[in-house]
């Protein structure tokens, strides 16, 4: 077992990481107050090959295996989780449309979104339907060469921002549940589609919001893959996204300790660094022990993809571990800075905003957990 970088892998790693510092960091609060992710950024990155790190060349990705791409994303976004949400997306979307679409239909979206100047979404959500995703409702009938989308999506991601959403219908019929489940690649600026925004508690500048598609005409030509066959797609993208969410949470948590272990050197209590009190060092080895577990975890998760190996147990584990124990870490070191720790100068309130988010998104730890249990239990 090597855990050493390469050489390529260091290179990466470090332009990930000089860019969070010098890009994401100063911004990170601006772009929660203004409730939007910041063109220009997204398209910085995108000359920096810093989206679909996975993806082939010949498409714009660098053609690096997926445990690279989750050291990216762990490099990029600890101060900035948001932007995760982004790159994650294209990952995503850009590995459905790439195995599913026709070349000449999805490529100019894939490429737009790598080069950062197309925002993707993602939308499996209903009203009547979150954790039970395949109980979907949103219609998609055949009209001669189009099909013709009805119905709503809800909580997604970048709604009002998306330039194009990779959209889960029902095709067949409602008992057919998953297996009568087709995607699309539905451009948002079509006739009929309209959009609304929630007011959430973090991840603001990502925003989330409904999409409404009435009576909204799609070219058969965005059929993603067979009819009916939409929902094992995006369940077999989740294994990777759930592992790169897991990382991503974590990237906060890290990027947290290291602040804190700093000020327990610097803060004095009763004539002595905080660095000198169990009771303020003990929380933090806990939080260090942890992390180093859960992001080996996600690595191992990465690394199974890469060999084709089964790895949906493990996807699930990172899911629901990672932004958990994220989200607790975080307040340990909120708490380890006193009050300032609590304010909004300091950037600790705004990471457990965006962290409580990923406790949903993307799948519950109830639902991580019947994931994994199912996996342990099959015959
Ligand atoms: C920040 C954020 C971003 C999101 N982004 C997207 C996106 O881009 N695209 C998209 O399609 N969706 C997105 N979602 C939606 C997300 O995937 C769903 O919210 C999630 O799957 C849970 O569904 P639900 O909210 O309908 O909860 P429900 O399914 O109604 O569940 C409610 C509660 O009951 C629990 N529960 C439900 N069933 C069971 C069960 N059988 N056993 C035990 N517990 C159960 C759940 O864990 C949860 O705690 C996002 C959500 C959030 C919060």
């Amino acid at each position: 077992m090597d855990f050493s970088l390469t050489p390529e892998q260091e290179a990466l790693v470090e332009t990930a990481r000089a860019f969070a510092r010098d890009h994401l960091k100063p911004n990170y609060r601006l772009r929660d107050q203004e409730g939007r992710m910041d063109r220009p950024t997204l398209k910085r990155m995108g000359e920096l090959g810093l989206f679909g790190i996975e993806l082939p060349e010949e498409i714009g990705g660098l053609g690096q295996d997926c445990l690279t791409a989750g050291l990216v994303v762990e490099a990029l976004c600890g101060e900035d989780l948001n932007i995760g949400y982004v790159t994650i997306n294209a990952s995503l979307d850009a590995q459905i449309m790439r195995s599913f679409g026709t070349p000449d239909v999805v490529d100019p979206w894939i490429r737009g979104m790598l080069s950062g100047e197309l925002i993707a979404s993602i939308a499996l959500t209903e009203p009547g339907g979150g954790s039970d995703a395949a109980n979907l409702k949103l219609r998609a009938r055949r009209d001669g060469d189009d099909y013709i989308i009805d119905g709503e999506k809800t909580s997604i991601s970048l709604a009002d921002q998306a330039d194009f959403t990779v959209a889960f219908a029902r095709t067949g019929t409602t008992e057919a549940r998953a297996k009568g489940i087709s995607s699309f690649l539905i451009p948002l600026d079509l006739p009929g589609i309209s959009r609304t925004s929630f007011d959430d508690h973090g991840g603001r500048s990502v925003g989330r919001g409904s999409l409404f598609f009435d009576n909204v005409r799609v070219p058969a030509s965005h059929l993603l893959g067979t009819e009916n066959a939409g929902f094992s797609q995006v369940m077999a993208g989740f294994d990777y996204s759930r592992a790169l969410l897991g990382i991503l949470c974590l990237s906060v948590a890290r990027v947290s300790l290291d602040a804190a272990w700093k000020y327990t050197n610097e803060r004095f209590t009763f004539g002595k660094p905080l660095s000198e009190y169990q009771g303020v060092t003990f929380p933090l080895a806990e939080a260090e022990t942890q992390w180093a577990g859960a992001r080996l975890l996600c690595l191992q998760t990465l690394w199974l993809k890469d060999r084709g190996l089964p790895h949906t147990a493990e996807a699930a584990m990172c899911k629901w571990w990672g932004p958990k124990l994220a989200y607790d870490i975080v307040n340990t070191c909120l708490l380890t800075h006193g009050h300032g720790g609590y304010s909004k100068d300091m950037p600790f309130e705004q990471r457990l905003r965006d962290l409580l988010g990923l406790q949903i998104g993307d799948g519950t730890a109830q639902i991580m957990k019947m994931v994994i249990a199912r996996q342990k239990t099959k015959a």
